[in-house]
């Protein structure tokens, strides 16, 4: 899949509506925490004003009522993306956002000239991909540039409703993500290895049953491998079970032996007394579970295989925690995968989410090739589904 970016544009005069993704974490004060999706955001930003176009920035923030909500406002990113761009972000506190002030200064404005507006969930039509208000929107620019990733899986006014008015390209952000996400689904370099985990089969149906079309490893840990566990006979204790996914489970090992798939479950897990912190705790082989214990990270000999795998591979996808990484006892297993990815010459990609965290908490950032930026806009492409908010935009 290969869209036009923005290098595809003449952008010369040109009045650019970006979808941008600045849904910042925010204090009780209103002060932003973390600035990584606005420093993001920068290269695409950049690129578009240097090459003499005007550009008017859009997001969501938060979750608001559908109504406008000064919790909610963007008024704060307006002040930081001014700071950093150290240039003037003209920016309206518009309930409407697309009210006739804001409608007078997207009109008004030269290139080079910056405008973000309001938080485009303070219109309940916004998520109704609302043609009218993807008109009001669509009306402010003349071509049409996605970089919020986290929100293609989304057909909101902002995301699809705009791209079918205007001409739709993507930003430098999107396209790193096609880049290494959609090759590796496409086009692998082999061996390709896929590591699975975090709390719940069930949120990974999907993404295990694409990735057994495609990858020759599949390893499975997490919470979500004492299912697995269970439908092969083992006993686990008090271990996170989907009782009701068991018969599934037995059945995604077949596909993988119909398949050719080398499926590689724990073999020694670290069982605790309590989900607890300082809960006493012991590493036990998969076959002796103690009955009053539950795995909440996996063993050091499951490291060592999990890493060796990881090693051989050319691609290397990782979605799911091994363990509960937010206990430092329990975080072992998954920074001995961090560690591997981080050391393997491959192409290493983190598809998002609670792995994207633990890897930055782990302080192994800089050893991958790719984090992605989407949480479920991330674990609907690796399940393989068509995310409509690049879907939408033009093909190459
Ligand atoms: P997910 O959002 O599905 O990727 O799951 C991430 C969560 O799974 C994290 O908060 C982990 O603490 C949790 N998790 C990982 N392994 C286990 C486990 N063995 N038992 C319970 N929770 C787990």
């Amino acid at each position: 899949m290969s869209k036009k970016t923005v290098k595809d544009l003449d952008l010369k005069g040109k009045k650019v509506l970006m979808r941008v993704d600045f849904n910042v974490p925010l204090d009780e004060n209103g002060n932003i925490t973390d600035d990584t999706r606005i420093m993001a955001s920068l290269p695409t930003i950049n690129y578009i004003l240097e090459h003499g176009a005007a550009l008017i920035l859009m997001s969501h923030l938060g979750r608001p009522k559908n109504e406008p909500d000064p919790k909610f406002s963007l008024a704060p990113v307006a002040k930081k993306l001014s700071a950093v761009l150290a240039k003037p972000v003209i920016f309206n506190d518009d309930g409407l956002v697309t009210g006739p002030e804001t409608v007078a200064a997207a009109a008004s404005l030269k290139p080079g000239d910056i405008l973000l507006l309001q938080n485009t969930r303070f219109r309940v039509e916004e998520k109704k991909n609302d043609p009218g208000f993807s008109k009001e929107l669509a009306g402010l620019g003349d071509v049409f540039v996605n970089d919020a990733f986290g929100t293609a899986h989304r057909a909101h006014a902002s995301t699809v409703g705009v791209a079918q008015i205007l001409p739709g390209v993507s930003g430098f952000l999107i396209q790193k993500e096609l880049d290494f996400m959609g090759k590796a689904l496409e086009d692998p370099a082999r061996p390709f290895v896929a590591i699975l985990g975090g709390a719940k089969v069930s949120d990974k149906i999907g993404v295990i049953n694409n990735l057994l079309e495609k990858v020759d490893i599949l390893i499975i840990g997490g919470g979500m491998a004492y299912t697995f566990l269970k439908a092969q006979g083992y006993e686990i204790g008090k271990s996170l079970l989907e009782a009701d996914k068991i018969e599934l489970a037995k059945e995604l090992m077949t596909k993988a032996k119909a398949k050719g798939v080398n499926f590689l479950l724990p073999v020694d897990i670290v069982a605790a007394e309590a989900f607890a912190p300082d809960a006493s705790f012991k590493v036990v082989g998969i076959d002796a579970i103690p009955q009053e214990s539950m795995g909440l990270d996996i063993g050091p000999e499951t490291g060592k295989i999990f890493t060796k795998a990881i090693l051989s591979a050319k691609t290397v996808i990782w979605n799911g925690p091994m363990g509960v990484f937010e206990m430092p006892v329990f975080a072992k297993g998954t920074e001995a995968v961090a560690k591997a990815m981080a050391k393997s010459k491959a192409i290493t990609i983190i598809g998002g989410g609670d792995s994207a965290a633990a890897v930055k908490i782990l302080g192994y950032e800089n050893g991958m090739s790719h984090i992605s930026t989407g949480g479920g806009a991330s674990l609907e492409f690796l399940e393989g589904k068509l995310l409509p908010g690049i879907e939408i935009l033009q093909d190459k």
